[in-house]
């Protein structure tokens, strides 16, 4: 039997429970990958201890599995893979491309966001690093480097890297920052497809950046819109977005199907989730996700719109 060549992922961070939000992400990178035939892979982001949440990532588990969205091979736990993240760094280090960077937070609040590089001369070797001074690792961008991106929902997107600033790959309380881990689970997991959130954009053209530089191949990117709420708000465990209720599995699930533009039969709604999923995967059409920044939660029952496109 032939492999099919598409490998997707779904990978939360268990900060909190899955809201309807994270359920409409994980379930068009579920639906993609399955309308495919490809492989449908689960990582959970558990590299920031400070901000996790006891128990959460058993739960996710437990939600994903209640609304059908079943995942192949065994969960990749980031907190796993620690070491992989430092010999990256190393090969990165090794090619000149990181610095120690001093900043304090008062200082980069003052750079609104993009860093100025203002340490690129502090190299990462022990006899230039100034000792018992935490620092953040940082990669050295290149002054013009333009990314584009034909995104699989949102269409092609060009970015300039070099307005991004050069971005922290360790975090100055010696854990890993997300877009290190991220990219190099991306390219160690073979992931060919990541169709996330649009609020994780900003992270695509750095992403790709990192992969390249660590000698992977970009996985294809799409991008759908996020869920915001009755104040126009992303739906977010900050913004303390309720649970999914474990009492409604089908219904939840035709909610975000109503969001992504594919109203399924009403009757289904009395259905088990199998049949929902299944109905799903024979019905979905990516290009008919819209293409928007946001969908509102109001029109997960009623006629879809697209906010801030
Ligand atoms: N762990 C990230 C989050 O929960 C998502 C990572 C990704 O999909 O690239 O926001």
């Amino acid at each position: 039997m032939a492999v099919s060549p598409y490998i997707g992922r779904f990978a939360p961070s268990p900060t909190g429970l899955l809201h309807k939000g994270s359920l409409l992400a994980a379930l068009a990178s579920f639906l993609d990958a399955r309308a495919n035939d490809g492989q449908w892979l689960l990582r959970i982001e558990d590299i920031d201890p400070p901000r996790e949440v006891p128990g959460a990532a058993d739960r996710i588990l437990r939600q994903l599995d209640e609304h059908g969205l079943h995942w192949d091979e065994p969960v990749l736990y980031q907190s796993s893979r620690l070491s992989a993240y430092k010999y990256a760094l190393q090969q990165l280090n090794q090619a000149g491309l990181l610095y120690a960077c001093y900043c304090n937070r008062a200082r980069l609040r003052t750079l609104g966001g993009c860093y100025d590089g203002a340490c690129r001369q502090h190299q990462l070797c022990a006899s230039t690093c100034t000792p018992n001074k935490p620092y953040a690792i940082r990669i050295q961008l290149p002054e013009h480097s333009v990314i584009t991106l034909d995104d699989l929902i949102q269409g092609p997107l060009v970015f300039d890297l070099s307005k991004a600033g050069d971005f922290i790959l360790w975090r100055r309380d010696q854990l890993p920052a997300y877009q290190l881990a991220c990219s190099l689970d991306d390219g160690f997991q073979n992931v060919t497809h990541v169709i996330r959130g649009y609020d994780l954009l900003d992270s695509t053209p750095r992403q790709m950046h990192l992969l390249s530089s660590l000698g992977f191949a970009t996985p294809q990117y799409g991008h759908i819109p996020v869920l915001s709420n009755a104040q126009g708000q992303k739906l977010s465990k900050q913004n303390h977005a309720p649970e999914l209720n474990p009492d409604k599995t089908s219904s939840n699930l035709l909610d975000c199907l109503h969001l992504l533009s594919m109203p399924a039969p009403h009757e289904l709604k009395y259905s088990r989730v199998e049949e929902v999923i299944n109905w799903a995967i024979a019905h979905w059409r990516r290009h008919q996700i819209p293409s928007g920044t946001r969908v509102a939660e109001s029109d997960s029952h009623g006629k879809l719109s697209q906010k801030d496109t």
